[in-house]
C-alpha cells in the first residue's frame, strides 16, 4: 500500500526525514511513536502528499509522487484514496455534521446526494452518533467531532487511513470513544498509519511499531518486541518517559 524508499525531507536548513524507507502492506496497522519534533507528523503529511519531499521515492496503492512535488495527477488520486483525521478536527464549522460528511463523495466522486445520504447516515451509525446529524460540529463534544472527523474520513471509501495524534486534543473522558472507533476500523482489516501517544492502544492495535528519532526510523518491530525489549538507548529512553 505504501512504499517509501531513501526519502528525505527539509524544511530549509532542518533535515526533517533522513533516508526513510518504510513499506506498509496492505491491511496492515502502523503506530509511529517518538518524542515531538522527531517528524512523525511531517512523514505521514507526506504520504497524502501534504507536505512535499526533495528526494526518494514513494508510491501510495501504486500511484508515485515524485522529489518537489511534480506528480500532480497522483497527488489528485492520493488525496481521494487517502483519508486523514488530525489531532485538532478540521470540521467544516459553518456545515452540518451531514453536510460535513457528504460534501466530498458528491463534489469529488460525483456522488448522488441520495446516496452521499445514505451512506453519511450509515457511518454517523456506525460511529455511534447518529443522533447527531443536523448538528453543528460546535454543538459537539471534542469526542464527537472527532467521530465526524472519522465518518468523514471514511465516506471518501479511503484505501488507506492516516491519523496524527487524533485524541491529543481531546478530555480525557472522551480518548476511548475515538479509540473504540479506531479499533474497529483496524478490526474491519483498514489499513492505517497512526501517531499517538496512546501506548495502551497502540500496544493492542499495531501490527508493527515504529520508533522515530530525530528524522531516523530508530527501531521498529511488533508492540510486544518494541515495549518489552527494546533494543535502542533512544527507544528505551523514551518509552521510559512515556511508560
Ligand atoms: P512531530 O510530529 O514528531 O512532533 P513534526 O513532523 O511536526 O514532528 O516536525 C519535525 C520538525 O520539523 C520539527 O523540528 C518542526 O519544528 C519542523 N517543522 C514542521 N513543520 C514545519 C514547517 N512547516 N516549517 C518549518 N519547520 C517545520
Ligand atoms: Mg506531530
Amino acid at each position: 500500500m505504501v512504499r517509501m524508499q531513501k526519502l528525505n525531507k527539509h524544511f530549509g536548513s532542518l533535515h526533517v526525514l533522513n533516508n526513510i524507507d518504510l513499506d506498509i502492506v496492505p491491511g496492515e496497522v502502523v503506530v509511529i511513536i517518538g518524542a515531538s519534533g522527531s517528524g512523525k507528523s511531517t512523514l505521514i503529511r507526506c504520504i497524502n502528499g501534504l507536505e512535499e519531499f526533495q528526494s526518494g521515492t514513494l508510491s501510495v496503492d501504486g500511484n508515485i509522487l515524485k522529489p518537489d512535488g511534480k506528480s500532480s495527477k497522483a497527488l489528485q488520486t492520493i488525496r481521494t484514496e487517502v483519508g486523514m483525521v488530525f489531532q485538532q478536527f478540521n470540521l467544516f464549522p459553518h456545515l452540518s455534521v451531514i453536510d460535513n460528511i457528504t460534501l466530498a463523495p458528491m463534489k469529488v466522486r460525483g456522488w448522488r446526494r441520495d446516496d452521499a445520504l445514505a451512506t453519511a447516515r450509515r457511518l454517523l451509525e456506525r460511529v455511534g452518533i447518529a443522533d447527531q446529524a443536523d448538528k453543528y460540529p460546535g454543538q459537539l463534544s471534542g469526542g464527537q467531532q472527532q467521530r465526524v472527523a472519522l465518518a468523514r474520513a471514511l465516506a471518501m471509501e479511503p484505501r488507506l487511513m492516516l491519523f496524527d495524534e487524533p485524541t491529543s486534543a481531546l478530555d480525557p473522558e472522551m480518548i476511548g470513544e475515538v479509540l473504540d472507533a479506531m479499533r474497529e476500523l483496524a478490526k474491519e482489516g483498514m489499513t492505517m498509519v497512526i501517531v499517538t501517544h496512546e501506548m495502551g492502544f497502540a500496544r493492542e492495535v499495531a501490527d508493527r511499531i515504529i520508533f522515530i528519532h530525530k528524522g531516523e526510523i530508530a527501531e521498529q518491530g511488533t508492540p510486544e518486541a518494541l515495549f518489552s525489549a527494546p533494543q535502542n538507548d533512544h527507544t528505551r529512553s523514551f518509552l521510559a518517559r512515556v511508560l
